[in-house]
């Protein structure tokens, strides 16, 4: 409001400006008009302020048009960031996830490295909510949400893929590797005390995991399969746990 006001005065400046100065530079143009005549000031003056009316109604135009594209952008810049991120935790949403898996499945068929899927899901996590109540278990999600980025690289894909259950796509990094940052994962989530006023507590996660080799699952919604598969593994041997995908044990699926 302030800014359009001090706008306004502006263009009121030029208009007055310019319906000063016009019949001097007129003295200059029409030397042989006798320059106090006072019907050609008027004419001047009269046409100097119509050009500075149009022109300042063009400039506030074009400042409007400025707004408008700004706004737009901004507006833009939400609708993709929404939705793309899951709004409690701030992470990637499972259908930016499914996107990125295709891609990075692609990624590395062509240019044969490995790539790494992670299912991670809390354990026991119907009793946080049970006993501490529905807010404090949406912030322990947000809690383990920070804990998984820590340990989580640049070019890795951390999402939230559902309800209690996360999902880390790990490029360019063997079983292996993956294991160490999902052991990680485990220890530090583990660790961390989740605290709001007097209610603090500790929660594990299981988590499955499974790669392009040794196993070399055709489609990214395979390998999402055979980790989803370590999961329930690790769930169904006693949870807060990594457990890697091996054939020899997939039959015990659901
Ligand atoms: P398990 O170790 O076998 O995974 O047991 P669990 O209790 O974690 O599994 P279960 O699937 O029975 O419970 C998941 C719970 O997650 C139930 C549901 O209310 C809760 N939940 C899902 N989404 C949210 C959410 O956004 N906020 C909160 N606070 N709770 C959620
Ligand atoms: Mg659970
Ligand atoms: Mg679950």
């Amino acid at each position: 409001m302030r800014q359009q006001m001090i706008r306004a005065l502006i263009y009121l400046a030029i208009v007055l400006l310019m319906a000063n100065i016009s019949p001097v530079i007129d003295i200059f143009l029409h030397p042989d008009i006798p320059y106090l005549d006072p019907e050609h000031l008027l004419t001047g003056g009269i046409t100097a302020t119509i050009t500075a009316l149009l022109l300042s109604l063009l400039i506030s135009h074009a400042n409007r048009m400025t707004s408008v594209a700004h706004e737009l952008s901004r507006l833009n810049k939400t609708l993709r960031e929404e939705s793309s991120h899951d709004s409690l935790t701030g992470l990637y949403n499972h259908r930016y996830f499914q996107e990125m898996l295709r891609h990075e499945f692609l990624l590395a068929q062509r240019h044969q490295t490995e790539l790494s899927c992670m299912m991670l899901d809390l354990d026991l996590f119907k009793e946080v909510n049970d006993t501490c109540g529905h807010p404090f278990g949406d912030l322990v999600l947000k809690g383990t949400a920070e804990q998984i980025l820590r340990e989580a690289r640049a070019t890795d894909t951390v999402a939230r893929y559902g309800g209690e259950e996360f999902a880390v796509l790990l490029p360019n990094t063997d079983l292996e590797g993956a294991t160490r940052i999902a052991e990680r994962i485990r220890v530090r989530a583990q660790e961390y005390t989740h605290q709001d006023k007097d209610v603090a507590m500790r929660v594990t996660i299981s988590i499955g995991l499974a790669s392009t080799r040794p196993y070399s699952p055709q489609k990214p919604e395979e390998l999402l399969a055979f980790a989803d598969q370590a999961l329930y593994r690790a769930k169904k041997t006693g949870r807060n746990k990594v457990v890697a995908y091996s054939a020899l044990a997939a039959p015990e699926h659901p």
